[in-house]
């Protein structure tokens, strides 16, 4: 189905707004209206939520958290940055991975399991995108979700509702 991927980002946000009050983060947005992809509202809704959880868990009190959607040519450019710990380059690829943590100590107190961006990572490519990290250690990180913009396609589009809740269940392990 189509859907709406700035109705995504503020229905993850306002979930997300309890957790960003106990942190003393400040949450904004700035989305582009008309931005949709063909898959499932749901996943995307978790994907972007995951995100928003994750720049909240690893901040300071204090600092602001941002979401934006934004069209770029035939994509649509979800990112969400905040002005935490940061990640360090060497780590960048594994944090995809199922169950990897940076820090367990650090992490652990944020009682996390190490499979949020792993889901990130499975939604982004089921709706025929990707998901990037930039980070400066120390001074925050910005992650963006990346996906094809509908009728921008020849085909109907690479993520059915059904295809993709199938192959997010059906994923195989990491070789
Ligand atoms: P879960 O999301 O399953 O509750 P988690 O947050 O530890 O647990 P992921 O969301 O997959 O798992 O993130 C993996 C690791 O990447 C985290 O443990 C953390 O070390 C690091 N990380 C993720 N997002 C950020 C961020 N915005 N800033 C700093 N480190 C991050
Ligand atoms: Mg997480």
């Amino acid at each position: 189905v189509l859907v709406d991927v700035a109705a995504c980002a503020i229905e993850a946000v306002d979930a997300s707004r309890v957790l960003a009050d106990e942190h003393g983060i400040e949450l904004r947005t700035d989305v582009d209206a008309g931005c949709f992809v063909w898959g499932e509202a749901d996943l995307v809704t978790t994907a972007i939520g995951n995100l928003v959880g994750n720049a909240i868990s690893y901040s300071e009190s204090g600092t602001r958290v941002s979401v934006t959607v934004h069209a770029a040519e035939d994509l649509v450019e979800v990112a969400v940055t905040d002005q935490g710990v940061g990640i360090d380059a060497e780590e960048h690829e594994r944090i995809f991975e199922r169950f990897y943590r940076v820090d367990a100590a650090r992490s652990r107190a944020t009682g996390g399991t190490g499979l949020g961006l792993a889901i990130v990572k499975h939604v982004a490519e089921n709706h025929g995108g990707q998901v990037s990290v930039w980070s400066e250690p120390g001074h925050g990180s910005t992650f963006t979700i990346r996906m094809p913009l509908a009728g921008q396609q020849s085909s109907g589009g690479p993520a059915s509702s059904g295809t993709s809740t199938e192959s997010l269940s059906a994923a195989p392990a990491p070789s």
